[in-house]
């Protein structure tokens, strides 16, 4: 079917039993145990306190509908991209838990027949395709609707690239930017930077439930075997790669997951051992056994890392010497985004490290043999953000807190958690606060745009200029220039520039709004 509403049959993919508090017996918490994807978690959550407002809400994943659509449908079981679809599948098992009404759709015309007006969503998630499908649908009632939309961008918008007449006039126009959003309406798959709400996905060690599991699943084959798993669906991405995978092979039994044509001679190594590519159980139980995962440069960015750290795996990547990005690299060239690529997962490679992740110069035998050496067992490690419970309190935060249809300055999070810094020049507000072990909260800027502000990090200002720039506030030496925005759109954590020091809101990076327990 094209489209279906939530909950649909909830047997499969619920067990819910009622416990009677016998204290207060006109109450009752549902225990709910859901089925993340491939394996199992049991949450305990509070159903009363946590479905505070039930929401009505769209879930229309533009890149599955129309011929695009099929060509992606048609690409998913020969190795194509599954990421994204990973993130639709746990932003809806999310929002069921928390208690919203969900129509998913993936039909243009179901979508016509859904945007009808007045909107009866709250809520509509989407992505950059879906956009243009909206616009379509919505005409001139886009614009008026268009605070409610959400929009899973894996990449990321930074903000320079979001508001069409400053992109135009700076250079920073782009394929899929410029719609105008609010930065945090854009939501991506790792958190790339602040200025974009971090949706993320759900990445759970499935050995923690044991009880739960299948024979197949049963704690001997837990058990590790001296193999590497390499990173990579389709045949190209292997190409140029043979001698370090030589290297590998040399050192520990290398598996792989290549899709093949039937009938087509493989142009993979002869010492790999592919397997083809696999249902996500089967390379979940792979990945399992195997010791190391290895990245091979492409694809960036994915959740298979996560997974295979979250099942015990060290993960090896290339490092990327220059650092790849949308000026020297074609897969990120249209990107809206200023990020420096530094290795196939920068987040495993800066938030996880090692010795989760070993990230290496490919073209150096020794650095690879060295790190493969150090790699003998590695414990299993989520990050907490990719466990249920983690994704599940950022969505409800996003829900609870998160509001773009008001013209007022936000007022989530409180002033209480600014930290006021002031940057060196040319460095990004993201720096400038991760140096400090704090994180750029693009929702404080507005506290920070004031003259007096500048007063209080000790700066005399000569002249004091309100601006649209993606750059500002900020502090120039030369000439002791003092510049405030004026266009709150284009608040940004990501902009740099080397005549710029950045007046960044910082703030503590623990989570703003936990579950109730
Ligand atoms: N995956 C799979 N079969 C395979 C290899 C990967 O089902 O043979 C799954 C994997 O578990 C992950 C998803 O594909 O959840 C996306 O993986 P990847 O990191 O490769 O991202 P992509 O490039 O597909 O967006």
């Amino acid at each position: 079917r094209d489209h279906f509403t939530l909950p649909w049959h909830p047997k499969p993919q619920f067990n819910t039993q009622k416990v009677l508090d016998t204290n207060q017996p006109e109450y009752y918490n549902p225990i709910i145990r859901l089925r993340c994807r491939e394996y199992r978690v049991t949450l305990y959550l509070n159903w009363l306190l946590v479905r505070c407002v039930v929401l009505q809400v769209l879930l229309y994943p533009g890149a599955l509908v129309g011929s695009a659509g099929q060509r992606f449908q048609a690409m998913l079981e020969q190795g194509g991209p599954l990421g994204e679809l990973v993130q639709w599948a746990d932003l809806s098992a999310c929002l069921t838990v928390l208690g919203h009404n969900l129509t998913f759709s993936a039909s243009q015309s179901h979508l016509h027949r859904s945007a009808s007006l007045p909107l009866t969503f709250d809520l509509i998630y989407t992505d950059y395709h879906g956009l243009a499908h909206l616009r379509g649908a919505m005409g001139l009632a886009f614009q008026h609707y268009q605070c409610r939309f959400r929009v899973l961008d894996s990449f990321g918008t930074e903000p320079a690239f979001n508001l069409p007449g400053y992109a135009h006039r700076h250079g920073f126009s782009t394929l899929w930017g410029s719609w105008g959003l609010q930065p945090r309406q854009y939501m991506t798959m790792f958190p790339h930077t602040p200025d974009n709400s971090f949706l993320g996905f759900v990445s759970e060690e499935a050995a923690a439930n044991v009880e739960t599991l299948e024979d197949e699943f049963q704690p001997e084959c837990y058990k590790k075997d001296r193999i590497a798993v390499v990173y990579g669906k389709q045949d190209y991405m292997w190409q140029g790669k043979s001698e370090y995978v030589k290297v590998i092979s040399e050192e520990i039994e290398t598996h792989a997951t290549v899709y093949q044509l039937s009938g087509r001679r493989s142009n993979l190594p002869t010492f790999v051992k592919n397997h083809g590519l696999l249902t996500q159980h089967r390379f979940l139980q792979l990945l399992r056994k195997a010791k190391v995962f290895v990245g091979l440069g492409f694809p960036y960015e994915g959740p298979a890392p996560i997974e295979a750290i979250a099942l015990g795996c060290a993960f090896l990547q290339p490092r990327f010497q220059p650092p790849h990005s949308s000026d020297n690299n074609d897969f990120y060239r249209g990107k809206p985004t200023t990020r420096q690529i530094s290795s196939q997962h920068p987040y495993a490679e800066e938030f996880i490290g090692k010795p989760h992740v070993w990230t290496v110069d490919v073209t150096n035998k020794t650095d690879i043999q060295l790190a493969l050496k150090a790699i003998l067992s590695t414990e299993p490690f989520t990050p907490q953000e990719f466990t249920c419970m983690g994704m599940l309190e950022r969505v409800h935060g996003y829900i609870t807190h998160q509001s773009f249809c008001s013209n007022s300055v936000p007022t989530w999070p409180s002033e209480k958690v600014l930290r006021a810094h002031l940057g060196p020049l040319g460095q990004s507000c993201v720096s400038v606060c991760r140096r400090s072990s704090l994180l750029c909260e693009p929702a404080l800027f507005h506290h920070l745009n004031i003259p007096q502000a500048f007063i209080r990090l000790g700066l005399g200002c000569s002249t004091t200029v309100e601006e649209a720039n993606h750059l500002v506030p900020s502090y120039t030496p030369w000439g002791r220039h003092c510049g405030l925005q004026q266009e709150p759109l284009l608040f940004s954590c990501a902009g740099s520039d080397p005549s710029h020091r950045r007046l960044c809101p910082c703030r503590i990076q623990e989570l703003l709004c936990k579950l109730p327990n």
